[in-house]
Parts: structure tokens; sequence; C-alpha cells
């Protein structure tokens, strides 16, 4: 079972050390949801919290669900320090990290720093692993760090119907094995102005395979089943 107990947002008053955990999952699986779900639960508690992104699907300063609620967010550019932005406010509970993965290393350990040297709880959420199956830094740095990791897992299905484990990287309709570690998917439906790609399999998406499937790069019937007005990055 996945320990979601985060969720019930118990408060740290009464002398608890404050956490740091890491939830994780593939793409679609409901992170940005359970981020923002947790979000208004601590906020219900009189906690205060900041709720930061990158790269999140809106193109801008907020997290949007898949499931169409949303929120206000810092983005955290590569600069940003986040113990700084943490001690520009008059009292801060927690944060909700979402697309933690993202972050660079030296973010990871402000976070730590953040949950040990400022009692602040730390709620990250991220992908494990880009589309080669290979983990990103600052995931990896999150599960040597946290005192919780609990893989979210909400009926994300790879096209056979065994459970999605991993992110594949699709480029012309073919699976990637090399490249960037990071690229934006196009969204279709959101290309530039004046882009001329012809309509089609061009672009860059993500699927959600089972292992089996993102080892051998079997797509199945790739033409049907993606869906490629929907961004997402991994
Ligand atoms: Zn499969």
């Amino acid at each position: 079972m996945t320990d979601l107990s985060a969720l019930s947002s118990s408060p740290t008053q009464g002398g608890r050390d404050a956490v740091l955990k890491f939830f994780y999952g593939p793409m679609d699986c409901g992170k940005s949801t359970l981020a923002l779900q947790m979000n208004y639960n601590h906020r219900r508690q009189g906690r205060r919290g900041i709720v930061l992104t990158k790269h999140d699907r809106s193109g801008g300063p907020r997290i949007t669900s898949r499931i169409g609620i949303d929120n206000e967010a810092v983005e955290v550019v590569d600069g940003l320090d986040l113990v700084e932005l943490v001690c520009a406010y008059d009292r801060i509970d927690y944060l909700i990290c979402d697309e933690a993965c993202f972050y660079n290393v030296e973010q990871i350990e402000q976070l730590a720093d953040l949950v040990d040297d400022h009692g602040i709880d730390v709620y990250a959420f991220g992908l494990a692993s880009d589309f080669r199956s290979q983990m990103f830094p600052a995931a990896q740095r999150l599960f040597e760090l946290a005192d919780e990791v609990a893989r979210l897992q909400v009926e994300v299905l790879c096209w056979c119907g065994r459970p999605g484990r991993l992110n594949a990287r699709i480029v012309g309709g073919v699976m990637a094995r090399t490249g960037e570690q990071v690229v934006i998917a196009d969204t279709g439906s959101a290309a530039p102005a004046g882009s001329a790609e012809p309509d089609g399999e061009v672009g860059v998406h993500y699927r959600v395979l089972c292992r089996r499937h993102h080892r051998n790069g079997d797509l199945g019937d790739e033409a049907a089943s993606s869906s490629p007005l929907e961004p997402a990055h991994a």
C-alpha cells in the first residue's frame, strides 16, 4: 500500500520533527492532483505553505492538473535558493514541491536544510526516471535523503494493460533511446506561431509503458492510442 498519510495533514505542533517526503510515479499518475490536494488539506488546517513547480504543463508559474484544478506556484528556476525564498516569508510551515525531478541537486539539498534547520515539512512530487528509464539526479538525491518515499500508482496502464511504470519519449512515432534528459513535449494545439510542422507525428510526446514494452520499444498501436494533445514531459 502506498502511504498517503501526509494527505491527512497532521500538524507539526506537538513537537514532531519536520519531514521530507518524496512521492514518485510515472507521468499521468496524478502527482500534481495529489500535490494540490495536499496543499488544500494543510491550508485548511491553518498551516502556511508555498507551492513550487518547474516546467509545469501550463508553461507558467502554476500547477495544473489533468483533472482541471490548478494553483498559483513559484517557478523553481536554476539559480533560485530555496532557503532564501522561504526565509523571505513571515512564517512557512510546509512546502509542496511539484516536478521536483527537474530541480537541481543543490536545491534538493536546500529542501533538506529547510526540514532540518527550519522545521519545515517538505512534500516533493516527481518522476523518478527519464525516458531512458534512468534516474533524474534530483530524484536520486530525494531517494537518498527523504524520510519517506512512496510510489504513486494511480491506474496508469501500458497499452497492453500492465501497470505503466516507465516514461517513453516518442519522436516522429518512434521511441527515443538517446537525447537530452529534459525535453518538453510538443502540445500539438500550442505549436509556436510560424512553425511549419506537417500534420501528425513529427513532434515529441511521452507515453507511459510497462517495463517489458519500454525495454523492447513496442508502442502497440501508437497512432490509435497516443494523445498528442496532452502536454507532458519527462
Ligand atoms: Zn506493456
